[in-house]
């Protein structure tokens, strides 16, 4: 009796070898996908989805972007310019009002 090898089997076999490769195949690439899917983000800001490899930061459970959280840190650089310009903008309007005598 020949001993069964790769090379000796009968061909309907193969065949069935063939349908359970791409069934696996078929169950990696939806293992592939659920796994990525795991890792998008969407950005609460700007609506950027991203993968895992992007810099993204969870603030209050919610994840943002690093572009958008760049702007966001400018925007808190500028609040003590903001703050100085809304200060001075009410002080004149004192100044204005007494000069007035009001
Ligand atoms: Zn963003």
């Amino acid at each position: 009796m020949i001993p069964l090898t790769d090379d000796n089997l009968p061909n309907h076999d193969d065949q069935r070898q063939k349908v359970l490769d791409t069934i696996i195949e078929r169950k990696k690439m939806d293992a592939y996908v659920e796994h990525r899917l795991k890792d998008l983000k969407v950005c609460t800001i700007c609506g950027q989805i991203n993968y895992r490899k992007t810099p993204m930061k969870k603030i209050g459970g919610r994840w943002v972007c690093f572009n958008c959280l760049k702007e966001l840190k400018e925007a808190l650089d500028e609040l003590d310019m903001w703050e100085e310009e809304i200060a001075l903008e009410k002080d004149m309007t004192r100044q204005f009002d007494e000069g007035m005598g009001i």
